[in-house]
């Protein structure tokens, strides 16, 4: 157990371990309605501890509805089974210059805090062989940011699945967001949101970085 300065640190940074999501080995054992079941006992202790009387109508039904929130909804990202089919096509247009695919909504959950973090991405891609259908790219983030998160890591996870799925290095991954633990608790500044950008192959050359810059700058509304 780390010292609970030491917990507030990481938090307040927001500093993450690994590019992959820290699981336990017996993530999947329980099925969702077990861990429905799980999380709903416990939040009703959290409700309790926090001296909210359960036999009110009003919250009665909260511990439930918060624990089938967390599974179906804000966590389903979670699970491997729930990951998007992502087909790819050839391509057949031999098109090879950049695809941008921008204001994608990011709805995700900061894993130190669980409060929201909400934001857009906005994705390029210089096709080789293969093209994916665009819908899949906001697929992708949405599986993805279903989890808790880090925006760090949340970029990095879609950049490396997309490379690996489009079979080149060349993509770019920017998100924007804003996040509800440091606009309503801590520092509470309402205004502020961070910038995250991943990329590899050719986005590694600064002119194509400023040709995807530009393209986002010029049409995100
Ligand atoms: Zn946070």
């Amino acid at each position: 157990m780390m010292n609970k300065d030491l917990i507030e640190n990481i938090g307040d940074n927001h500093i993450s371990s690994n590019v992959n999501t820290p699981l336990l080995p017996t993530a999947f054992d329980k099925n969702d309605d077990e861990k429905i079941k799980t999380i709903q006992h416990h939040f009703s202790k959290i409700m309790e501890t926090l001296g909210l009387d359960l036999t009110d109508d009003s919250l009665s039904g909260t511990p439930y509805r918060f624990a089938k929130m967390y599974v179906k909804e804000l966590f389903y990202g979670l699970n491997p089974e729930n990951k998007p089919k992502l087909s790819v096509f050839e391509n057949k247009y031999s098109y090879n210059k950049m695809l941008v695919e921008q204001n994608i909504t990011i709805d995700s959950s900061c894993e130190h805090h669980f409060l929201p973090i909400t934001g857009h991405a906005h994705i390029a891609y210089i096709p080789k062989d293969k093209v994916i259908g665009l819908s899949k790219i906001n697929r992708l983030v949405d599986y993805y940011a279903h989890r808790p998160q880090v925006q760090e890591r949340l970029s990095l996870q879609i950049l490396k699945d997309l490379q690996t799925i489009l079979n080149t290095e060349d993509v770019i991954v920017m998100i924007a967001a804003k996040h509800l633990c440091v606009s309503s608790r801590g520092i509470k500044d309402k205004d502020s949101f961070t910038t995250t950008i991943e990329y590899g192959g050719c986005f590694e050359k600064k002119a194509y970085r400023n040709e995807f810059l530009n393209i986002v700058n010029n049409t995100t509304k």
